[in-house]
């Protein structure tokens, strides 16, 4: 069953990734209003549901494993839909599993520092899933289509000049093969989104009263610089798409399809890292049945030493008398599974 699905989302994304050493185009090789043929707009919020689901399950382990940690980059231009794709994605994700920080124009204390420090800080634990609403990417996005922000940074002459961007693709690539080796995967997603869809969200975000706030002149006047935008992000694309920290396109155009696959690649990505919960060693186990035991010895007079374990040998009664409501079939299953587990330690 899980191989099944993890299959199908592997056959879901695979178009949607940039393989290493590819020269992209974007607007010869992604289109932004792509769908998949074989899925309806109304299944696609199934597919994001069933991926809510499987991130849910599989943070929990992710957390309880605490071996593993997981960065998600997104990228995409104004109104790309970065927000309410983390808003719909993450929904079932205990929010303690769950960091997202958000990249804005460098302060005055981060330009103090290399290029990198400032998105080092944000990094996820072990255990964690970090979000990165833009990502250390828009120093070889924004900075490179507006060059002054690079005199902003005050380097020295060796780190500017001819090569530089060069030199920052291979160092984004060495920082994140540095953290993959240590046991963060990398998750990295550009929400892909055509110039007349860019168009008709800014006018929704000026016609209607409650969607002002997210619009600002600036995103008008970025507007005007789409094509040095779009061979930007195709640069980056060719050159840090990479075995360690894959690229994965998202066709934005339509906001269901682009949920669907970023909740597609996420699921698959914890799927892969397949994090188990520990394993009890013989001592903790007698320790939980030492507990146990003291607890059940101190069940007041009258009261069911164990209350928890009554009501399951009462459900476990009523399943065998064929009246077990579908809630208590799954919490039974689900603890059955967690004893077999355990067992098996
Ligand atoms: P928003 O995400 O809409 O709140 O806007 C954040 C703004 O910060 C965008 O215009 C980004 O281009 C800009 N920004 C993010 N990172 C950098 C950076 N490293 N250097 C300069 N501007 C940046
Ligand atoms: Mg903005």
């Amino acid at each position: 069953m899980a191989d099944d699905r993890a299959k199908l989302l592997a056959k879901f994304i695979e178009p949607l990734r940039v393989a290493p050493g590819s020269k992209v185009k974007l607007a010869r090789d992604f289109d932004p209003g792509y769908k998949a043929s074989f899925l309806k707009k109304k299944d696609g919020a199934a597919v994001v549901e069933a991926g809510v689901r499987l991130l849910e399950e599989y943070q929990a382990r992710l957390a309880a494993q605490d071996t593993w940690g997981v960065l998600v980059c997104l990228q995409a231009l104004d109104a790309g839909g970065k927000d309410g794709t983390i808003r719909h994605v993450m929904s079932g994700v205990n929010p303690q599993g769950v960091h997202v920080s958000s990249f804005k124009v460098p302060s005055a204390e981060e330009l103090d520092h290399d290029y990198l420090w400032r998105y080092a800080q944000r990094l996820p634990g072990r255990g964690e899933i970090g979000i990165f609403n833009r990502s250390h990417y828009e120093e070889v996005l924004v900075v490179r289509v507006h060059p002054e922000l690079l005199d902003r940074q005050r380097l020295p002459s060796v780190a500017k000049g001819k090569g530089v961007w060069a030199r920052r693709y291979r160092e984004i690539n060495d920082w994140e093969h540095y953290l993959a080796g240590n046991g963060f995967k990398i998750v990295k997603l550009f929400l892909n989104l055509s110039k007349e869809e860019q168009r008709i969200r800014f006018l929704r975000r000026l016609d209607l009263p409650d969607k002002n706030w997210k619009f600002s002149a600036a995103d008008a006047r970025e507007r005007t610089y789409w094509d040095d935008y779009q061979t930007a992000f195709s640069a980056m694309l060719s050159n840090t798409s990479t075995e360690w920290a894959p690229w994965y396109v998202i066709p934005a155009d339509h906001k269901w399809f682009a949920r669907a696959c970023v909740s597609a690649v996420l699921a698959r990505t914890l799927m892969e890292i397949d994090p188990q919960y520990p394993k009890l060693d013989a001592a903790r186990r007698k320790e939980l049945a030492d507990t146990k035991a003291l607890l059940e010895a101190e069940a007041p007079k009258g009261a069911a030493s164990d209350p928890f374990e009554a009501a399951l040998a009462a459900e476990a009664g009523q399943q065998e008398a064929g009246k077990e409501t579908k809630q208590a079939r799954k919490q039974r299953e689900r603890i059955a599974k967690l004893r077999a587990e355990v067992a098996k330690s």
